[in-house]
């Protein structure tokens, strides 16, 4: 089937809720993606921040293959090995309490939200200004973007929305909070991170007053920004984290993982989801974790990021580049999303935009140097006409 005949009939068939660009893939592995004319491109984007290990891994194909052969779903009625295996693994990785498994980042969000509110018997949620947790109505609400929120009103109620900032966070929380949900690194804004001090603020307010601290790491989790877990790069330890993108190495699963103090908060009942943790996507996702939390490749995001950051800095209409390890944007004094879509489909880059002046890059955390200075290269030359 042709490009023209796809999007024929994506105009007939599909609710418009995507703007794609006219490129079809049809393979991909490492950091490299080839289009249905056999042209190759590099992805400097990941499936926002889904591929990771970059395309087709050949230890999460196999575990998938050899799973998808022998199960694949039975629901969360009985047991099976992958999701236990997978949710020990998680836990003993990050918070060393407990998981809650399901299939996306934003029911990521709405377990983190259910469990804080129960927690606590109802309660506020707050969240600073900039946030992206998702887009159905809990996350979306968790969402404080206008232009997101604006059409679906009325969102549902209990969260209150701050500037970022410390003195603002502190004075939010009190005895009604239920949990202050934060992305450490915030992601879709246009990475940025979160200043330490707003963290602290945020971890001291909740234990002042017994709310849940909630990192959402659904986009900087999973080895992006050089270490397993952003929050590793902070000095606050939050009472639990979402995630998911990365986390099935390609393959859709989301999770909640508290720590002690909130492991025990959701009974039978409670919440739930079919196709939760099921034994192939946790298959895929057993190997992505194991081969995510190895210190060589941990080192080698850190050296990386600093070698795309430090290429980025010395091009042409780039004011300021910004983020950690290989989770990157830079502000142009050009249009962002023109410039995407000329890398896209002039150089075979594979990058997006956040808004009309950011660029954002997440290459695989196996991309190589070579290869970091390619897309430069072809950066460069999109940014020279
Ligand atoms: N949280 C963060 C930080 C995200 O970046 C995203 C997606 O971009 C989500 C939540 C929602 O994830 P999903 O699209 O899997 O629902």
């Amino acid at each position: 089937m042709s490009l023209a005949e796809l999007q024929q009939l994506e105009r007939a068939s599909v609710i418009a809720s995507y703007a794609r660009a006219p490129v079809e893939f049809v393979r991909g592995e490492g950091t490299r993606l080839w289009d249905a004319q056999g042209e190759e491109y590099l992805d400097f984007l990941c499936g926002i921040s889904v591929t990771n290990l970059g395309h087709c891994h050949p230890r999460v194909v196999a575990a998938v293959r050899e799973q998808a052969g022998r199960l694949m779903h039975v629901s969360n009625l009985f047991y099976t090995e992958p999701a236990m295996r997978l949710a020990a693994a998680l836990s003993r990785a990050s918070l060393g309490g407990k998981v809650f498994f399901c299939n996306s980042g934003a029911e990521a969000s709405e377990a983190a939200i259910k469990l804080a509110r129960k927690a606590r018997s109802a309660g506020e949620v707050v969240v600073v200004h900039g946030a992206f947790h998702g887009r159905t109505y809990g996350a979306l609400s968790a969402t404080p973007q206008e232009a997101k929120q604006a059409p679906f009103a009325p969102l549902v109620p209990g969260f209150r929305a701050v500037a970022p900032e410390p003195h603002a966070l502190r004075a939010a929380v009190d005895a009604r909070t239920a949990a202050v949900l934060l992305e450490p690194i915030q992601g879709e804004s246009g990475v940025h991170v979160l200043s330490e001090e707003l963290l602290l603020a945020a971890r001291e307010a909740c234990d002042e007053h017994g709310a849940a601290l909630i990192f959402d790491e659904v986009q900087c989790g999973m080895g992006r920004t050089g270490t397993l877990w952003a929050y590793e790069q902070t000095g606050v330890r939050p009472d639990a984290i979402t995630l998911a993108k990365a986390l099935g190495g390609g393959l859709p699963i989301g999770a909640l993982v508290t720590g002690e103090r909130l492991a025990d908060v959701l009974a039978p009942g409670d919440h739930g989801s079919t196709f939760a943790g099921g034994p192939v996507v946790a298959a895929g996702a057993l190997q992505a974790l194991a081969l995510t939390d190895d210190p060589a490749l941990l080192a080698r995001v850190r050296e990386h990021g600093q070698r795309l950051a430090s290429g980025l800095q010395e091009l042409a209409h780039v004011r300021a580049v910004r983020g950690r390890g290989l989770m990157l944007a830079c502000e142009l004094d050009v249009q962002a999303p023109a410039l995407a879509r000329r890398a896209l489909l002039e150089q075979r880059l594979v990058l997006n935009a956040t808004g009309p002046s950011t660029l954002r890059l997440l290459p695989p955390l196996t991309v190589t140097a070579a290869e970091i200075d390619e897309a430069l290269a072809r950066l460069a030359r999109v940014l020279a006409e």
